[in-house]
């Protein structure tokens, strides 16, 4: 009898080797922990006091009837990210003696559903946080949710009569609403509602800057944006108002040079240049008083603190004390008064504040065919070359034997379809070859610098875990633009991931994966995984989706909005309650949304059921459960349902 363990039963595998792995302490912002149970807990007060366990909140959510895949929101973290913005403005406005006041306003873009803006605008009341309009729609949305006159109202973007009439109403009820210039035919229009209306206009006017921003996101910025004047025109306009006798409506000045901008250093020449517009502005005599610097204010998804485009190298208390430090020198230096400092940070407001949940439906792995004791006798020679290789591979030939290892498996492909080798034996030349791929991998692993040819090798030979959700739904920036998402298992934290795999979704698309995750160098090709347990769910969360994510999202394969459930932490005794719950899509809902009447679909699926009927295919009985089958379907959640 042996009494030798395996070495990997000694191995302890703790709460902080988990967080190391996933990265959490790097991209949570310490909105997201461990706990000592193994599993991830929601920290939005930055202590464990009031920590919540997602698994909870999970079996909370199937306890109430629900079913993954939810998208959770906690709305502490959003009270906490307007809160964090505001007091960091407040902080460098003190530290830099700046005389303005910031007002940030929230993009409506970046998440337009009605939960969301009413807690900004419930949050960001004693911040006098308002919004920043894009369209009608999200112009009819704000002018319903605010309350607070002393937050300002910027409306960007194409604005017909009917949006202009209505942002002058606006200000006649007293709210702060700025219609901003984009293109210079909208000061016509603007000057001649205004005057129809008797109601004066607040006007800002968009400035292309020729500052550049580097990212994924910054094309919306620059000379060849297709949003905002260049300065002749700014200059045009300022002309066309002074004549108009309306240069005291031109209040503000808007630039936007982009969204998720990594680099402090590109964040910094916008604010430089901005500022002298605003001191040229006023030397020509418009009234001013708001600069507004738009958005861009990044987020660090993969957690690196770099200039990398899915990070950032700055922190908020950086972006703030730049731009205040910024904006008063330039101003000050021409004895210009300090305007009110307007952000439009949508991002940075909104992406920790969501969660997508979801559970695995099962993994296939990738594990080549067992090896035989030992090779037969009449083996060809370049197999018994293969297995040479496989015993005895290193790190310092592994180069020249992955080259020999598919040599030898390309020739002995040839050889078996000429006839010279057995099924049988190409069968153990498959095997042993990936069994030698096996090896290099895990050599490549170790390799500080992996040279090019073995790039993507850990994608081939990784597991596919099945993931209950909808890409193209769900993250759909994940597959639009490759953006990563830091997706982690929400609980067996407190054991060794013994897999790599890579997610698969259930939509039949073969975009419908999701093959790069987070590292604080590069991006991951696989995500270290347990092996499923028969009989226990394996729930994952896809994190800092707030963001863009829930309306850029579609129909694909008819998979429909998730379920969504938003959780409030009482930060005294840590215990959460559902504050609302918003069913996701039935099969029904969306089949409407691609023009089918559910109804017309039950009366010729009944029909057909009533034909069998006829031609004795089924019993009436028979009939009846079809019927109520359908039905079902039609009601039901368009994910998996267990
Ligand atoms: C999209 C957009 C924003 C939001 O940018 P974030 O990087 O998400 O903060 C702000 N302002 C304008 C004009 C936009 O188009």
């Amino acid at each position: 009898m042996t009494t030798s363990i395996k070495k990997e039963a000694l191995e302890q595998w703790s709460r902080q080797d988990s967080a190391d792995l996933y990265g959490v302490d790097n991209w949570g912002c310490g909105y997201f922990d461990i706990n000592a149970k193994g599993e991830l807990a929601v920290t939005p007060f930055g202590n464990a006091k009031g920590s919540v366990s997602l698994l909870d909140v999970v079996k909370g959510i199937q306890e109430r009837g629900m079913d993954m895949p939810v998208l959770l929101r906690i709305s502490n973290i959003l009270e906490s990210r307007i809160k964090l913005l505001h007091s960091s403005f407040q902080k460098a406005i003190k530290e830099a003696g700046y005389q303005g006041v910031y007002k940030g306003v929230f993009p409506i873009k970046v998440n337009q559903q009605q939960q969301v803006i009413e807690d900004i605008a419930k949050f960001g009341l004693e911040y006098h946080h308002g919004f920043e309009a894009g369209s009608k729609a999200e112009l009819i949305a704000a002018l319903g949710t605010m309350k607070d006159r002393e937050a300002c109202l910027v409306c960007n973007g194409y604005k017909d009569e009917e949006f202009i009439d209505l942002a002058l109403y606006a200000n006649k009820l007293g709210l702060k609403c700025f219609l901003v210039i984009e293109m210079l035919s909208e000061l016509d229009v603007i000057a001649e509602r205004s005057k129809v209306l008797g109601i004066k206009p607040r006007i800002g006017v968009r400035i292309k800057l020729s500052s550049r921003a580097t990212g994924n996101w910054t094309e919306s910025g620059g000379d060849r944006s297709v949003f905002g004047l260049n300065t002749s025109e700014i200059i045009w306009v300022v002309d066309k108002l002074r004549d108009l006798g309306l240069l005291d409506c031109l209040q503000l000045l808007h630039y936007h040079i982009g969204s998720q901008i990594p680099n402090i250093r590109d964040i910094r020449a916008g604010v430089q240049e901005a500022s002298r517009v605003y001191v040229g502005l006023v030397e020509e005599g418009a009234k001013m008083g708001y600069l507004d610097l738009g958005g861009g204010l990044a987020v660090d998804y993969d957690g690196s603190h770099t200039n990398y485009h899915h990070s950032r190298n700055y922190t908020i208390d950086e972006y703030c004390v730049d731009i205040v430090e910024t904006v008063g020198e330039t101003l000050s230096a021409k004895g210009i008064s300090h305007p009110t400092l307007i952000t439009e940070s949508g991002r940075a407001t909104i992406a920790y504040f969501s969660v997508l949940l979801f559970n695995i439906l099962e993994a296939t792995k990738f594990e080549p065919a067992e090896l035989p004791a030992e090779l037969p006798e009449d083996a060809n020679d370049m197999t018994k070359e293969l297995l040479n290789i496989y015993n005895t591979i290193n790190t310092r030939n592994l180069q020249e034997f992955f080259h020999d290892a598919i040599y030898y498996r390309d020739e002995l492909r040839i050889l078996f379809r000429n006839g010279r080798i057995t099924l049988r034996e190409r069968g153990l030349v498959e095997g042993l070859f990936w069994h030698i791929m096996v090896a290099v991998n895990r050599h490549v692993q170790k390799m500080k610098y992996v040279p090019d040819e073995f790039e993507g090798l850990d994608r081939v030979l990784a597991d596919t875990y099945y993931a209950n959700f909808s890409v193209f739904q769900s993250l759909p920036d994940s597959w639009a633009i490759k953006q990563i998402f830091p997706i982690m298992p929400i609980h067996r934290l407190l054991e060794r991931p013994t897999r790599e795999g890579i997610l698969s979704d259930i939509t039949c698309d073969c975009d419908g994966k999701i093959e790069q995750f987070v590292d604080l160098h590069d991006v991951r090709h696989t995500l270290p995984l347990h092996d499923l347990h028969d009989n226990e769910e394996y729930y994952l969360g896809a994190f800092l989706v707030g963001a863009y994510q829930e309306t850029l999202g579609d129909l694909h394969n008819l998979l429909g909005d998730t379920n969504v459930v938003s959780i409030t932490i009482d930060p005294v005794d840590g215990h959460f309650e559902f504050v609302k719950e918003i069913e996701g899509d039935s099969v029904g809902d969306v089949l409407s949304y691609v023009e089918y009447d559910p109804k017309l679909l039950r009366d010729s699926f009944k029909r057909k059921a009533e034909r069998a009927v006829r031609e004795h295919l089924i019993t009436p009985a028979e009939r009846r459960e079809i019927m109520e089958a359908f039905e079902n379907g039609i009601n039901g959640y368009t994910y998996f349902e267990r």
